[in-house]
């Protein structure tokens, strides 16, 4: 599903693969540039709280990886 936050989101101007890389497979500076272009993104907000409506556990989102290892902040409090 498509939400309207997400015609201003950063990341839809690179590959998305960049963003859904298993977290093993990302080096430290993959991930800080992925950061970087979190924390420019004037819908990060927005990304946050879709990340946690719904119970995303994958893929690298508002600044953060998404894998269940990493995800600590589940909508349904489950960790
Ligand atoms: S905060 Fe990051 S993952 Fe979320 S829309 Fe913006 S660039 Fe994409």
């Amino acid at each position: 599903m498509t939400e309207s936050w997400m015609a201003e989101a950063l990341c839809r101007h690179f590959p998305m693969q960049t963003w859904i890389v298993e977290p093993e497979d990302r080096t430290s500076a993959s991930t800080a540039a992925l950061s970087a272009v979190c924390l420019s993104c004037p819908v990060r907000p927005a990304c946050a709280g879709y990340v946690l409506r719904k119970g995303i556990v994958s893929g690298f989102w508002a600044g953060a990886d998404r894998s269940p290892s990493n995800v600590t902040d589940r909508a349904d409090g489950a960790a």
